[in-house]
């Protein structure tokens, strides 16, 4: 140790890179994180998931208030307006908060917090605005950024091309709203500005929203969204975009080849995906490359191949999601203490927090017939007492099982609370639960949970409500 700085220094205070950090301090290391932002937490906490969630439970307050839901509970508003300013404004706390305990965090567990951009320089030795820092342990956890369209450049300032930042910090509810493609973050940012006025058009280059996700669901979830006012455009890509003054002139093609047209906009945003930052961080210097999709590969202790360096998080292969950073960050931690950590990829859950929300965990339909023989059970949400009571029909659970062994391979839910409910899925599998385990565990009643048990009692064909 006492050749080095710190035992362990992590690039990136995003979930996986902060939760590495504060775990290493926790088992004892001497401990740094290099943060080039202005506040800790990364792209979840700053302007990911966090501000997203702040501006989706608003907007959905507000759409029940405003579109008759809650009167018809009882609960009369008599004059009701929208105060943008101050749904931004609170969007804004909740990143303040969130972000300033982070920095807390790293205080009480004695993190060091090295303010810049952070770059390779040689074995064991980084360079974070202008001073040379040596660790025993590097762990990179850059993140992502938002991939560029080429032809549409984004321009968040003017607020009329612009990417998820730009789109969470919108000061007038646009008229319409073209979403480029139909993934989590169109779906959601474009529910916040559907539910607040606009109209919004998703422009989708598959022929169904969604990539990634079991085959019913997707369906299904199209069929809601419609119902709620989405226009899509699917099977279609964008070849450019013209501003013209206060509009957006988008030209659009057929994905399958075919004549152009094209949609005005007053605002567009670009959700394609997102890919890893890598770019800057001189892993030329220590001879890390990257795969064909530009992220760095590890072993299964997120270990790269030089010796010392390790990586989490969206850089690295999986899903790009805050929770399977923060668990790669305390195995990664663990790891290098000489302690074991593990990560279970096959079982980390995926949730798209809509109305309803739409969550899943383990393999799609489509994924498990194609290892073997499966067993379906499906129960709809209008069967399930709370469901019904609270008005919230829409949606189903489906629960896939090994046809011999009963074994849970998947769980996917469309429901007002299915990010909740996907809790239990995920540790029943984790568990290595059957079908018949999660129909025979008493359920509390009434919840919306229930619709588990039910479609586990399905896989057998014995569900009770339907
Ligand atoms: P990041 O959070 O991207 O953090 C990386 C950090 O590293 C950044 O702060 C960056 O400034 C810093 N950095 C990069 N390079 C350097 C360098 N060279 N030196 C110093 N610092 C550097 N996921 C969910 O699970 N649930 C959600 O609800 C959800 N909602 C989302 C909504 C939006 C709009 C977006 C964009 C993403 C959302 N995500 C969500 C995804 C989630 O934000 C990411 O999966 C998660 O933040 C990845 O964590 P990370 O630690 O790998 O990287
Ligand atoms: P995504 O991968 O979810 O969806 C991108 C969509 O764009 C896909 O459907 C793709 O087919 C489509 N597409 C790609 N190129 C296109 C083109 N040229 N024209 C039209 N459509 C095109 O990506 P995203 O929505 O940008 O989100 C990025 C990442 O952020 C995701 O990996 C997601 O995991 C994460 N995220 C998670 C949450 C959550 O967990 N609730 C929320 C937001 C973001």
């Amino acid at each position: 140790m006492a050749d080095f700085d710190y035992d362990v220094l992590v690039i990136g205070a995003g979930p996986g890179g902060y939760v590495a950090a504060i775990r290493a301090a926790q088992l004892g290391l001497k401990t740094a994180c290099a943060e080039s932002r202005e506040t800790l937490g990364g792209t979840c906490l700053n302007v990911g998931c966090i501000p997203s969630k702040a501006l989706l439970h608003a907007s959905e307050l507000y759409e029940e208030a405003a579109g008759g839901a809650l009167a018809k509970l009882g609960v009369k508003i008599d004059k009701m307006s929208l105060d943008l300013d101050t749904m931004q404004g609170q969007r804004k706390d909740a990143v303040n908060g969130l972000t300033g305990g982070i920095e807390f965090l790293f205080k009480k567990n004695k993190v060091t917090w090295l303010k810049g951009l952070a770059s390779f320089t040689g074995a064991n030795t980084v360079e974070v605005a202008g001073e040379k820092v040596t660790a025993k342990n590097i762990v990179i956890a850059t993140g992502s950024s938002v991939t560029p369209l080429p032809g549409v450049e984004v321009d968040n300032k003017k607020g009329l091309i612009v990417d998820s930042t730009g789109a969470l910090e919108l000061d007038k509810v646009p008229d319409h709203l073209v979403v480029i493609g139909g993934g989590v973050i169109g779906l959601e940012l474009g529910s916040v500005w559907r539910r607040l006025g606009a109209k919004v058009t998703v422009v989708e280059f598959l022929d169904q929203i969604l990539p990634g996700m079991d085959g019913e669901v997707r369906k299904e979830a199209n069929k809601i969204f419609k119902k709620q006012g989405f226009d899509y455009k699917l099977g279609t890509k964008v070849t450019g975009a013209k501003v013209k003054g206060k509009h957006v002139e988008l030209t659009v093609e057929p994905a399958a080849g075919g004549d152009a047209a094209t949609i005005e906009a007053d605002c567009v945003l670009v959700s394609i995906g997102r890919r890893p930052n890598t770019e800057g961080l001189g892993l030329d210097k220590i001879g890390l490359d990257l795969n064909g999709r530009g992220q760095i590969e590890t072993d299964h202790d997120f270990a790269t191949r030089v010796p010392g360096v390790w990586a989490i998080g969206d850089v690295i292969p999986g899903p790009m999601l805050a929770h399977k950073a923060e668990d790669e960050g305390i195995a990664v931690a663990e790891n290098i203490a000489g302690l074991t950590g593990i990560v279970n990829h096959d079982v980390i859950p995926s949730v798209v927090y809509t109305s309803p929300e739409i969550a899943g965990v383990g393999l799609t339909e489509e994924a498990a017939k194609e290892r073997g023989a499966v067993k379906v059970g499906k129960f709809p949400m209008l069967a399930n007492s709370r469901a019904k009571t609270n008005h919230e029909p829409d949606g189903f659970v489906k629960v896939i099982a090994d046809a011999e062994t009963d074994r849970v391979l998947g769980v996917w839910i469309i429901a007002s609370v299915a990010g909740t409910m996907i809790a239990q899925a995920a540790q029943a599998m984790e568990f290595g639960a059957s079908s018949e385990d999660i129909a025979y565990t008493c359920h509390a009643h009434p919840t919306h949970s229930e619709a588990i048990k039910e479609a586990a009692m399905a896989v057998t064909g014995k569900p009770i409500h339907m």
